[in-house]
C-alpha cells in the first residue's frame, strides 16, 4: 500500500474498544457515553479486518483502545492474530494498556507472540495517579507492569507532559525506567475529544521538558527508530531510551506509515483529520473479501500529508470532536 504521497503504509493499529476501566482528565470526560455493541465488531471480524491489512503489506500491528486488555475475550484476538507473526507475515504485534489488567494477561500476551508493549504511567505518585486517571490505582498498574517484565515483555513507559500536575516528576520517571530497564517516552497532550476543563492549562511543549532534562542529564542523539513518530536519545547516565513525541511543536507527518482503525470499523487515515472510511459495511456486506480490499486501497489513496493541530487560546473547542480513546493514540 502506497499513498499518494509516495508513503508506504506497513503499521496498523487497532482500536478494539472505546471502553476503558479509567477516566484519565486528559482523554475522557468521567461521564462518557460509549457505542452501542451492535456498532463494535466482533473479535472475529477484526481478525478479518487485520488479517485482510497484514495481506496488504502492514507489517506492524498495534492493538490499543480504550483499554484493549478490558475488552472480554481479547486473547482470542491476540492469539489469532499471533498467527501471522508464525507465518512471517507480520513482523511485530504489540499493545498499548493502562496496565490495569496486566498482572492477568502477560504471559498470554507473550505466549501470543507480543514480545514489546507500551504502558501508560504519568506519574509514580499514588494520590496524583489517583487523580488524573480517576479511576485508576497506581499498585495495580505497578504489579501488572512486574509481572510484564517477568514475563519478559519489552516495556516502554509512556508519560502525558501535563503542566502543573507531573512537570516536577520528569527526572524520577527517568531514573526509574532506567533502573528498571524501560524506555521512556514523554508525549504532548493533543487537543482531541471533549473533556471536563481547560487543555490550554494543561498544555507543555516538550521543547521545555528535554531542556530542563538536558541540564541533569547527559542526553545523546541516537538513531534508534520504532517505526513510530517519537525521537530517540540515550540517557547516558542510566543507559535508557528517551524519547518525545511532539505533534504540536513538530511536524512528523513526512515519514508517516501508519493508519488507524476504530472498535466500529472505521479507517482514520490521520490521527489529525476528519476524514476517515467505513470499512463495516463492505466487510458485513460479502463474506468474500473483495469489496473490504477494495474500500481498503480507496482509503489509502486518499491519505492526507498532514495534520493541523493547534491548541487555541481564543477557540476553546478540541481541534478535534472525537476522544483519543477512538482511535488509540
Ligand atoms: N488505555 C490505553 C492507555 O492508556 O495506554 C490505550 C489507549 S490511550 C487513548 C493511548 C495513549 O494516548 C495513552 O498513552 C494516553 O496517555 C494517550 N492520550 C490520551 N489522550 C491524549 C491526549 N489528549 N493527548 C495526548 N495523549 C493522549
Ligand atoms: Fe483509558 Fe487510556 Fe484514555 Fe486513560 S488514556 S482514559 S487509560 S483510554
Amino acid at each position: 500500500m502506497i499513498d499518494p504521497f509516495g508513503r508506504a503504509i506497513s503499521y496498523l493499529r487497532v482500536s478494539v474498544t472505546d471502553r476503558c476501566d479509567f477516566r484519565c482528565v486528559y482523554c475522557m470526560a468521567e461521564d462518557m457515553t460509549f457505542l452501542p455493541k451492535a456498532e463494535v465488531l466482533s473479535l472475529e471480524e477484526l481478525d478479518r479486518l487485520c488479517s485482510a491489512f497484514v495481506r496488504k503489506g502492514v507489517r506492524k500491528l498495534r492493538i490499543t483502545g480504550g483499554e484493549p486488555l478490558v475488552r472480554r475475550g481479547i486473547m482470542n484476538l491476540f492469539r489469532a492474530l499471533g498467527r501471522h507473526l508464525e507465518t512471517g507475515a507480520l513482523d511485530e504485534l504489540t499493545l498499548t494498556t493502562n496496565g490495569s489488567q496486566l498482572a492477568r494477561y502477560a504471559a498470554d500476551l507473550h505466549a501470543a507472540g507480543v514480545r514489546r508493549i507500551n504502558v501508560s504511567v504519568d506519574t509514580l505518585d499514588e494520590a496524583k495517579f489517583a487523580a488524573i486517571t480517576r479511576w485508576g490505582r497506581l499498585p495495580q498498574v505497578l504489579e501488572g507492569i512486574a509481572a510484564a517484565k517477568r514475563a519478559s515483555l519489552a516495556i516502554k513507559i509512556n508519560t502525558v507532559a501535563l503542566r502543573g500536575v507531573n512537570d516536577d516528576e520528569f527526572e524520577r520517571l527517568v531514573r526509574w525506567c532506567g533502573d528498571e530497564g524501560f524506555d521512556l517516552t514523554l508525549i504532548e497532550t493533543m487537543p482531541m475529544g471533549d473533556i471536563d476543563g481547560d487543555r490550554t492549562a494543561q498544555y507543555l511543549p516538550l521543547s521545555m521538558v528535554r531542556a530542563s532534562l538536558a541540564r541533569r542529564f547527559a542526553l545523546e542523539e541516537i538513531d534508534y527508530r520504532t517505526g513510530g513518530p517519537a525521537r530517540y536519545m540515550r540517557v547516558r547516565e542510566t543507559g535508557g531510551r528517551l524519547g518525545f513525541i511532539t505533534p504540536l511543536t513538530h511536524n512528523f507527518c513526512e515519514s508517516c506509515n501508519r493508519v488507524r482503525l476504530t472498535c466500529t470499523g472505521t479507517l482514520y487515515m490521520c490521527l489529525g483529520q476528519e476524514d476517515a472510511a467505513d470499512l463495516r459495511r463492505p466487510l458485513r456486506d460479502s463474506e468474500s473479501d473483495a469489496m473490504l480490499e477494495a474500500a481498503i486501497d480507496a482509503a489509502i489513496a486518499r491519505k492526507p500529508k498532514g495534520h493541523d493541530f493547534v491548541i487555541d487560546r481564543r477557540q476553546r473547542k478540541p481541534a478535534l470532536a472525537r476522544h483519543m480513546s477512538v482511535t488509540g493514540g
